[in-house]
This record gives structure tokens, sequence and C-alpha cells, in this order.
């Protein structure tokens, strides 16, 4: 049973069709780890908090930097010099002081990448690297985990949930990093409201996933350009040569 505040709070979750009590219930239930506090964990973080799912894990390694503040909107001018992690964890309890917020201040490896992720029921890749990616797609292989990837640069973002066993992985779609003089946001740039978009469209795919409802991102690559307005869907397949997920891993 809701208690008479979580049945006001999540009022117009229970009303909607095919959500009701039942998946509020599941949502409470439900634990999601953030890997990254930046621009797009940001967004995602705020809207799963509001949501309420009851317990979320923030990972992440830096420090708020002046430089953050203009896409990274979980943090604030006070907030410069302190942990990501810790920051970003006070502003989800003020949001909805119910939650557990677990916030971990360090960086993924392989070598706690499989400790960490087994802990929740979904990830949200929430990097801004290919090695952080690699290490997040191939312990949510291991222990059959769905992630959800976001990826922004630029006026461009794209996602993809990556549900083991059932679609394609990070890994299908990126065989191999690209070069080391690829662009980053550090140098191209990013507008703010592109990682906006992006991580609150992962947060919205790990809520359906967790509710049960809906048709997630799995084996569709969508894609948003901000310059002009548009959103594009990409059909990807599982790749059976794939290093990570094909027939002859292992
Ligand atoms: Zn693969």
């Amino acid at each position: 049973m809701l208690s008479s505040e979580q049945a006001v709070r999540y009022r117009r979750n229970l009303l909607l069709p095919g959500f009701g009590e039942e998946g509020q219930k599941k949502l409470l239930d439900s634990g999601v780890l953030l890997v990254g506090a930046g621009g797009l964990g940001s967004p995602a973080a705020l809207y799963l908090a509001a949501a309420g799912v009851g317990r979320i894990g923030i990972l992440d390694g830096d420090r708020v930097d002046l430089s953050n503040l203009q896409r990274q909107v979980i943090h604030g001018t006070p907030d410069i010099g302190r942990e990501k992690a810790l920051s970003a964890r006070e502003s989800l309890i003020s949001i909805n002081p119910q939650l557990v917020v677990e916030a971990h201040s360090a960086l993924l490896t392989k070598d706690n990448a499989r400790e960490l992720i087994a802990g929740y029921d979904i990830v949200l890749d929430c990097t801004d690297n290919f090695d952080a990616r690699y290490i997040i797609n191939e312990a949510c292989l291991s222990l059959n985990r769905p992630f959800v990837y976001g990826g922004v640069l630029s006026y461009i973002g794209q996602t993809l949930v990556v549900m083991p066993g059932r679609g394609p992985c990070f890994r299908c779609l990126y065989r191999n990093k690209p070069d080391r003089d690829a662009p980053d946001c550090s140098i191209v740039g990013v507008l703010g409201t592109v990682p906006g978009v992006i991580g609150t469209l992962q947060a919205c795919e790990a809520i359906k996933y967790l509710a049960g409802i809906g048709d997630l991102l799995v084996g569709r690559l969508l894609m948003y350009d901000a310059l002009t307005a548009t959103f594009t869907e990409v059909a990807l397949k599982r790749d059976p040569r794939c290093p990570s997920c094909g027939n002859d891993r292992g």
C-alpha cells in the first residue's frame, strides 16, 4: 500500500493507463545506477528521483567545475569544488527525501564494475568516454543487466537500450574505439539542452523498463539533431561476430 503522502506525490503517475499503483510500487522497489553525474546524468537523476525510483546510485569521481554548470543542472554554483556524487545526492534528497540515494565518489573500473552494477536493476550510461562505456557493456552483459546508453556531441545526441540476450550491445554499434583524435565536448562544445533531451530519454526508458510498460529502444538507435529539431531512428541488429555478445565469444 502506498502511504497517503505517496498517493499525493505520485498522483500523476497513478493516473496513467497501464502504470497505476502497481507500476509505482515497482519503481519504489527498484534500484538504478547512474554512471556519471554530468550533462546526461543530471536530468536523468532528477527525473528518476521525482518519479519515485526507490534506490538511486550515483557514481562519479569528479568534482563540480564552473564550466560544468552550463549543462549539468543537478549542481549549482555553491557546489563548485564539491564531489559530484555528493552534490547530486543532495539535490535528489531535496526533491524526494524518501529515497535511498547512494553516492559513489569513484571512477568505474574493470575491477569495481561488476560489484557495483550487481546491486542495481538497470544502469544508465551517462559517461563521456569509450573506455567507461566498454566497461559498462561488458559488466552488464556478464550480469545480464540492461543498460541505457546515451551520447552527445555538439548539437547531436543518441540513445539505445542494451538488453542482454535480446538485442545488439554497445560493441555491436561501436566495435572499436574511435581514433584518439576524435572530437569530444571539451573541444567542439555541446549545447546544454542536448544532454538534457538525451538524459531525459534515458530516464524514461529506465522507468518504462522498471514499470514494465511500452516498447523499449532495444535494437533501435534514436538520434536527435537539435539544429534541425529532428529525431531519426536506425534499426540495429546484433552482430554475430561481436567480440562482446557474438556467438564466438569467450
Ligand atoms: Zn554486441
